[in-house]
């Protein structure tokens, strides 16, 4: 079939590829050890399932304002006024089909084709896939280790151009798990200002820090980036809602009309029971709770892992402090992350996300959203594959 140019311009989602893979392999019946996908292993909070479930009964079974349920557009109001010390109105914000949706809702409403859109790298692997699809052109900003992979303020300025028209700041970040802290975010929003370009901050992970690590979300840095700067978000990652498909984007109101006239002429309202489900995510006081006792479970988990990698020899990296990531520098082994990869999933039956995906080919990615027997077992598998290969 003939199919429309911007189709072959798009990579299909390589994350999304190993996923399947390593699920049909289980599926056979091997024992696989995942670390592949992005998504916490626990069930959504029960106070949560029941406010869906109550809304369901109530018959919030039909078609809402296309922008959001107003109830849920107000508790966002509040939770970035409480928690950003962020002053929005309900006109600022749009509720999307999962934070995925927000950030392209935003290039389809911003993008314009000769537009560039800066991206560090290693990067949450849609960032650029979005950028192209709205007809944009994706400049990707190598980091490295020395800077925690972070993009520093002279990268930036130096990236930008005339045509840059965006900034896409991700911390916590996929898939590298640092956090920006709030020093390093001032110094970005300088030259955000300075330069006079956009920032969007997708802050999805913005709950899962370790350590002491603090976020601080651009927009609350001046009131000059304020105005430059727009959130994506959603409920997925701190409430453990991934298939519930709620996110949202904040931003200037001209900005969310556009995005929200776009969205009704696509996928309209996010499904309306869903939406009662996040209030009571942002609402009801037992959420606190319940993020806490997962994100807990991640600091195990991440402590685990780490110390079960620093004793392979071979394999390096940095401590994440976000999110629940753990980037591995495979460097040393003379392959790339694809092979690393395909003979790891085929000799020890472990899947995790070579690096290439995010332009990152001497590093894999593995979630360590899993539980503590897979954390031990995979990654005594990962010692037996790398000793084979040294
Ligand atoms: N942003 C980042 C950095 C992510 O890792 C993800 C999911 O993996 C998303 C956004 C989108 O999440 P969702 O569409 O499930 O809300």
């Amino acid at each position: 079939m003939k199919l429309a140019a911007r189709v072959s311009q798009v990579t299909p989602s390589l994350t999304l590829a190993i996923d399947a893979k390593a699920k049909a392999m289980k599926r056979e019946g091997i024992d696989i050890c995942s670390f592949s996908a992005g998504e916490p292993d626990f069930d959504t909070p029960e106070h949560i399932k029941q406010a869906a479930t109550d809304a369901l009964k109530q018959g919030k079974t039909r078609y809402g304002p296309a922008a959001g349920e107003p109830l849920l557009r107000e508790a966002i109001v509040r939770k970035l006024q409480r928690e950003n010390q962020l002053t929005y109105k309900p006109e600022n914000i749009i509720v999307t089909n999962g934070g995925k949706h927000s950030l392209y809702n935003l290039m389809m409403a911003m993008i314009d084709p000769g537009d560039e859109v800066i991206i560090p790298a290693p990067y949450w692997v849609s960032y650029p896939e979005m950028v192209k699809l709205a007809g944009g052109t994706p400049i990707v900003v190598k980091t490295t280790a020395e800077t925690q992979f972070k993009i520093t303020p002279d990268q930036l300025r130096e990236a930008i151009t005339d045509k840059t028209k965006l900034f896409i700041l991700n911390s916590p970040s996929n898939p590298t798990g640092m956090v920006y802290t709030p020093d390093e975010i001032r110094a970005i929003a300088q030259v955000i200002v300075e330069k006079d370009i956009y920032v969007v901050s997708d802050e999805i992970y913005e709950r899962l820090l370790y350590d002491g690590a603090e976020h601080l979300s651009i927009a609350a840095v001046s009131p000059e980036v304020f105005d430059r700067a727009i959130i994506s978000h959603g409920f997925a990652k701190a409430y453990s809602m991934t298939g519930w498909r709620v996110g949202y984007l904040v931003g200037n109101v001209d900005l969310i009309k556009a995005a929200s006239k776009i969205q009704g002429h696509s996928t309209s309202n996010v499904c309306t029971f869903a939406q009662y489900g996040a209030i009571a995510a942002y609402e009801d006081p037992r959420s606190n709770e319940s993020v806490e006792l997962m994100r807990q479970a991640f600091a195990e988990r991440r402590q685990a892992i780490v110390d079960l990698v620093a004793a392979i020899p071979g394999l390096s990296y940095i401590k994440p402090d976000g999110a629940f990531y753990l980037m591995i520098d495979i460097s040393k082994f003379g392959m790339s992350s694809l092979e690393f990869c395909d003979g790891l999933l085929t000799e020890q039956k472990v899947a995790v996300i070579p690096g290439i995906a995010f332009d990152a080919d001497d590093h894999i990615r593995l979630s360590y959203a899993t539980d503590m027997a897979t954390i031990e077992k995979g990654i005594d598998r990962l010692a037996t594959f790398v000793k084979s290969k040294l």
